[in-house]
This record gives C-alpha cells, sequence and structure tokens, in this order.
C-alpha cells in the first residue's frame, strides 16, 4: 500500500526544476529532496579524493567508500557525506562539472538509488532530477518535464551568477556547457534523462516561476480528486 504522495520533476540543466520545486513543495507541505545535490556531494568526495573522474573503474571503487545521507534542517535540505555537512561546497562549476560526468557511471547511480527511494516512503515528497519519474519513482502520482530551451536556460545562469556576485562569464561558454551536459545526460547509458511516458511536460521558456507552481498544483490537485473519485 502506498501511504505517502510523490512529484517527480526531471529535465535538463537550468530548467528551473530546484527553484519550482522548492516554492510548490512549501506551498503543498511536502518535503523538497534534490538529487542533483547527492551527485554533486559525491563529486565532492571524488575530488577531494583526487580520484580520476574520467575512469569509471577508479570512481566505481571509490564511491564504495563514500556514505551519503541527507537531513532537513528548517526545511533545507543538508547533504552529509561520511558525517561531514558538505551543502555549502556543492554549488561550485568544479563540483557541478565533475557531478554531470560522474553521475553517467552505473555505479555512482546505484549508490543513491536506496537513499532516494526511502525519502519518498518517509514523507510526501516533490523530487528533482533527471531519472525520477523514470526510474527512482515510476509510482509517483504526478510526473513532470520541466524544459526550456538552452537559450533561456544560458540567460537563467548568467543572472543567477550575477545576482550572486560570482563572475558570471561569457553567455556563449555558459549556453555551450549546458548543452555539453544535456548531451551527457540525454545520451549516457545508465539511466539516462529522458520523459516519463505519463509525464507531463511543461516548456517553462516562456513561463514565470508562479505560472509554472499553479500549473503543478493544479495537475495535483487534479490527480488528487481524480483518484478520490475512483
Ligand atoms: O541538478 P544538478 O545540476 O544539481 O545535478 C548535478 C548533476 O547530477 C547533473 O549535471 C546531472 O548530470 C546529475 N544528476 C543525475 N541524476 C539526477 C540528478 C542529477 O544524473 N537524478
Amino acid at each position: 500500500m502506498k501511504n505517502h504522495k510523490s512529484i517527480a520533476i526531471d529535465g535538463p540543466a537550468g530548467a528551473g526544476k530546484s527553484t519550482i520545486a522548492k516554492l510548490t513543495a512549501e506551498k503543498l507541505g511536502y518535503i523538497y529532496i534534490d538529487t542533483g545535490a547527492m551527485y554533486r556531494a559525491l563529486a565532492v568526495y571524488f575530488l577531494e579524493n583526487d580520484t580520476d573522474i574520467n575512469n569509471e573503474a577508479a570512481v566505481s571503487e571509490a564511491v564504495k567508500d563514500a556514505v551519503v545521507s541527507i537531513e532537513h534542517i528548517g526545511g533545507e535540505q543538508h547533504v552529509i557525506l561520511n558525517g561531514r555537512d558538505v551543502s555549502g561546497l556543492l554549488r561550485t562549476e568544479k563540483v557541478g562539472d565533475a557531478a554531470s560526468k560522474t553521475s553517467a557511471y552505473k555505479a555512482v547511480r546505484e549508490h543513491l538509488l536506496a537513499l532516494q527511494r526511502e525519502q519518498a516512503k518517509k514523507a510526501d515528497v516533490i523530487m528533482d532530477g533527471r531519472d525520477i519519474g523514470t526510474a527512482i519513482l515510476p509510482d509517483a502520482d504526478l510526473k513532470i518535464y520541466l524544459d526550456a530551451s538552452s537559450e533561456e536556460r544560458a540567460k537563467r545562469r548568467l543572472r543567477q551568477l550575477e545576482e550572486k556576485g560570482l563572475p558570471a562569464g561569457d553567455f556563449d561558454d555558459i549556453k555551450r556547457d549546458i548543452e555539453e551536459r544535456d548531451y551527457r545526460d540525454i545520451h549516457r547509458a545508465a539511466s539516462p534523462l529522458r520523459k516519463a511516458d505519463d509525464a507531463v511536460v511543461i516548456d517553462s521558456t516562456h513561463m514565470t516561476v508562479p505560472e509554472v507552481t499553479e500549473c503543478i498544483e493544479r495537475l495535483m490537485k487534479e490527480k488528487t480528486e481524480a483518484s478520490i473519485g475512483d
């Protein structure tokens, strides 16, 4: 029997998944689970231990010693790596790039599978990633595939960096990086990024954040009402 409700949000880098998932979770009273942060925590482990991230065998061996767990403190997800809270180390380009490369390896994905599934057994969750609707939570109550053009996603990334006062760099470089990450996510053999057959596609290119969250809330309400009527 399924006790808790779950919403899966998948899509390419920079489509706004985490912003949307966080807001929707707050509104619905669900727990937000950011699976990308778990891949980023493993990337921190590989970088700190000088594991060659281009060598699948070396990464597959190293990952065995990386214990990842998550905690929620004041509604925020914290990622714990071998007993240390690494949440503050996850948002750099270097870590993002290493996560993008190493998340393609089967051993890395299998390492996080149980942790991700367990979260959905504990509470009502909204979980974002690349393979949530297809592999992690195939029975999710609602599946969203959140997309946006790579042009728009690069614009958003640039704006985010500028807002944080970080060196923004060149628009074309950011766009190329996003497209390279898309390519790796879509073309890897292990749980590639793809729309689940029963996912609803939301293209956020010309939508505001409140418009997207309202759309997801409405879809979830429709699902809940439909299941009551069953
Ligand atoms: O979403 P975020 O950029 O934080 O994810 C970091 C990297 O982890 C992504 O580039 C993606 O390749 C990978 N990832 C994944 N599966 C997930 C979540 C993230 O492969 N469920």
